[in-house]
């Protein structure tokens, strides 16, 4: 069923359903986290959110039927240089071992420019058909690769600028960053190309002082920080309390991202509780990757899993509303490969549950849920900790409309 917006240059959506967790302040009664609603649409704008049913009569108008409006994604972790690799590099036992091998395969091989450029490329379309203007990538940085993704990156982010604003995270084993030729050049590749210095967490006898090193030099740089943590089963394992209290001790201002930190839900709780205090008294971002997880995480041949990685979403939830920059954030994002969920934010559990359905289950949306994405005012690129998303990722009046609906990027 195709949906013909009117050409005028202000018109009224009917019968829109919005998600009440990407429209803070609204007066609109909500029902199960959602709301219906009429919009006006001015000169490319939102102009007003109504109650639905309340749109003036005079004005040119579709009816949605109750189809969903959602601002645009914010894909906070994705892979763009290493998806869509099953052909040639399948995972057949399908846990995080098997990952890792699938990403190693042969040295060298399948890591040239042009094979990295043709996996960016179609990420990158598929995060654009999908509804995705923010999209931040981490890529694999160990020597040599660094310099051939780096550069690749900086073409695809120059190529993509008006359609998806791209950020890029060097990944490397922290214990690389005992190589200080490495290293430095790592740093200074990143500078170049506006990244952010990431990284593996991992238990080492002196985690605390490649810490040090990592954010002092971030410092130095003037760089922000988002790192992969803990993502695993082993409750020995957490790192998390270590880079939080790195960030404290080192006095760093910029803004630090942690992804995963899966062994947090093995924690009990008096010490889960402890290291989400010291989560919040850094202020990390942390970023949860549900279906990555939940994926690789407790796989065994013939066993059920128990646990499936998720790390205590509700539990930093509760605290993150205490932040001093707490507000409502949707940053789910949807690609083949993932859903993140940016719990410096609060994500509905219904949003993330239509995605998850979305993604696993239909091929398609049906037509009830068949979303049209805004896109809002991008306020000149992505400077330091993606701080345009706050106030972006929401539907309100002011914003930018722009139905994405059927789009596609040749
Ligand atoms: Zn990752």
């Amino acid at each position: 069923m195709t949906l013909d917006l009117p050409k005028t240059g202000r018109f009224a959506l009917r019968t829109a359903t919005l998600p009440a967790a990407v429209t803070p302040g609204s007066a609109l009664p909500a029902r199960e986290g959602l709301s219906s609603a009429d919009l006006i649409v001015a000169d490319g704008r939102i102009e007003a959110i109504l109650p639905a049913g309340t749109a003036p009569a005079d004005i040119e108008s579709v009816d949605l039927q109750r189809r969903m409006v959602w601002p645009c994604f914010a894909d906070m972790h994705t892979h763009i240089d290493k998806g869509h690799i099953w052909d040639r590099q399948p995972n057949p036992t399908g846990d995080f071992d098997g990952a890792l091998a699938a990403r190693q395969g042969r040295p060298g091989a399948n890591w040239t420019a042009r094979d990295v450029e043709t996996r960016m490329d179609f990420s990158l379309r598929c995060a654009y058909a999908h509804g995705t203007s923010l999209l931040r990538t981490h890529l694999d940085s160990l020597a040599p690769q660094h310099r051939i993704s780096f550069e690749v990156f900086a073409d695809m982010r120059e190529r993509w600028k008006d359609r998806i604003a791209l950020q890029a995270a060097a990944l490397f084993p922290i214990d690389a960053i005992d190589d200080d030729a490495y290293f430095s050049d790592l740093v200074e590749v990143v500078v170049a190309n506006g990244g952010l210095l990431g990284g593996v967490t991992f238990p080492l006898p002196d985690l605390d002082r490649r810490l040090d090193i990592l954010f002092r030099t971030a410092a130095d740089n003037g760089l922000d920080i988002d790192l992969h943590v803990d993502e695993t089963q082993d409750a020995n394992v957490l790192t998390l309390l270590a880079i939080a209290e790195a960030k404290l001790r080192n006095g760093f201002e910029g803004a630090v991202t942690v992804g995963h930190c899966c062994s947090l839900a093995r924690q009990d709780d008096d010490k889960a509780k402890a290291t989400i205090d010291k989560v919040r008294e850094a202020g990390l971002s942390v970023v949860s990757l549900p279906m990555c997880n939940m994926y690789l995480q407790d796989r065994h041949p013939g066993r059920t899993p128990r646990s499936r990685g998720v790390t205590l979403l509700h539990e930093l939830r509760a605290q993150a509303c205490r932040w001093p920059f707490h507000r409502t954030i949707p940053a789910i994002l949807s690609t083949p490969m993932a859903i993140s969920t940016w719990w410096k934010c609060s994500a509905r559990r219904c949003v993330l549950r239509i995605w998850t359905t979305r993604s696993m289950m239909r091929p398609r949306w049906s037509p009830a849920f068949r979303p049209i994405f805004c896109k809002f005012p991008k306020p000149g690129g992505l400077p330091r900790g993606w701080a345009p998303i706050s106030s972006s990722s929401t539907l309100e009046a002011g914003a930018n409309f722009c139905p994405v609906r059927r789009r596609t990027a040749s």
